[in-house]
């Protein structure tokens, strides 16, 4: 059994960040929510800088009342910590090009995502400590929970030890960003990546399939689209399930569910042979995700994605999608719904 440790307020000193200068790389979901946070546990807002493209992220960093700097050159050479809170796919290129040539040799990394980290897109030097603080919450609820005084539950890891204290700055990191609050989970870019980059390619990709089939056979059966729409997720049920999983329990949550499906669903698992399923996962897991077989497709795609129409290979995806019989009809039901929904 793999028993995770756990972190709380009491294992962090937040004095290990005194007269340092923290820098944010982006002020986006995550950027913006950890920041506040940082500076409302106590680091004085002069040792904080925004780094941003001058925009309405810059703006908006500006009205919240941050030194913001315009030349990530510039405020990489500041930087005694430096948060990478720009999307995943722009990292690799920001941070090798502008940031790392600029960084102090003894300058701690802070990562919120395992991905470039696992796969060894970002160029660091040895010296330098690599640190993982991923909240597993959309960046908004980073910032409602912390300022309810509520935790919420986030992954912290140490990459790389350049200066020995890599862990005391991680745990000091995640208690300023209100992580620890609620135990901050002992982690690595490996499982996070694994854990992420499955769900993201194995289990949600099945559930798609899933429900694009049992739209098709309901429907063929007569079923409405209005019925079949609300009845498979625009009520808004399977919202509430999961909700009830994560308060009482995967199994238990069963309980708030009438007796016939109760029955229906613990008989129906069951009795479903998983073993090509389990088959499947793992060469999704093995062969795809911790080979590195899916970042190496997806770094030859990744400047496409800020391109228009069918150049940009996610439309050309989001397209497909909505040709399913489930994407069209939930169109239809949509537009006759329009201004009622
Ligand atoms: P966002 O998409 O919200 O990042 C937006 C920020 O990145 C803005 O400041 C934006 O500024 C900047 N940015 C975008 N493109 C560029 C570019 N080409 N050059 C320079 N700056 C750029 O990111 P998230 O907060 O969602 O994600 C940040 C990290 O946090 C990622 O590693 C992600 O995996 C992780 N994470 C995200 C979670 C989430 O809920 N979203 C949850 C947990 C972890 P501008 O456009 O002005 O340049």
């Amino acid at each position: 059994m793999i028993w995770a440790a756990s972190y709380y307020d009491a294992d962090a000193n937040l004095d290990v960040l005194k007269d340092k200068t923290i820098v944010f790389l982006g002020f986006g979901n995550q950027g913006a929510a950890q920041a506040q946070n940082l500076r409302d546990s106590g680091i004085p807002n002069e040792k904080i800088i925004i780094a941003n493209r001058q925009d309405h992220y810059a703006e908006d960093a500006k009205s919240k009342g941050f030194n913001v700097e315009h030349d990530f050159a510039k405020a990489s050479k500041e930087a005694d910590i430096i948060f990478l809170l720009v999307p995943d796919q722009v990292q690799p290129r920001l941070f090798n090009n502008e940031v790392a040539p600029n960084l102090k040799d003894n300058a701690t990394i802070v990562v919120a995502s395992g991905y470039n980290v696992f796969f060894k897109l970002l160029q660091f030097k040895p010296s330098q400590d690599v640190v993982m603080v991923a909240p597993r919450m959309i960046g908004s609820s980073v910032r409602s929970l912390y300022t309810k005084g509520k935790g919420f539950p986030c992954f912290v890891s140490v990459e790389q030890d350049g200066t020995g204290k890599a862990l005391e700055t991680a745990l000091a990191l995640s208690r300023a960003i209100g992580a620890t609050k609620a135990g901050a989970i002992a982690s690595s870019a490996r499982e996070e990546t694994a854990m992420d980059l499955f769900a993201e390619q194995a289990l949600w990709p099945n559930i798609i399939m899933l429900f694009r089939e049992a739209f098709s056979v309901l429907k063929e059966a007569g079923c409405s689209d209005e019925a079949l729409c609300y009845e498979m997720w625009m009520s808004k049920e399977p919202a509430e399930i999961f909700e009830r999983a994560a308060e009482d329990g995967f199994i238990q949550q069963l309980k708030h569910h009438s007796t016939v499906s109760q029955y229906g669903q613990l008989s129906g698992a069951l009795a479903l042979d998983g073993t090509a399923t389990r088959e499947h996962f793992k060469n999704i897991l093995y062969n795809q995700v911790l080979n590195g077989k899916f970042c190496q497709e997806f770094s030859k795609i990744e400047e496409d994605l800020e391109k228009e129409g069918d150049a940009n290979p996610l439309n050309v995806l989001y397209q497909k999608s909505e040709a399913s019989e489930l994407g069209q009809a939930e169109k239809r039901v949509r537009a006759r719904l329009a201004g009622l929904l």
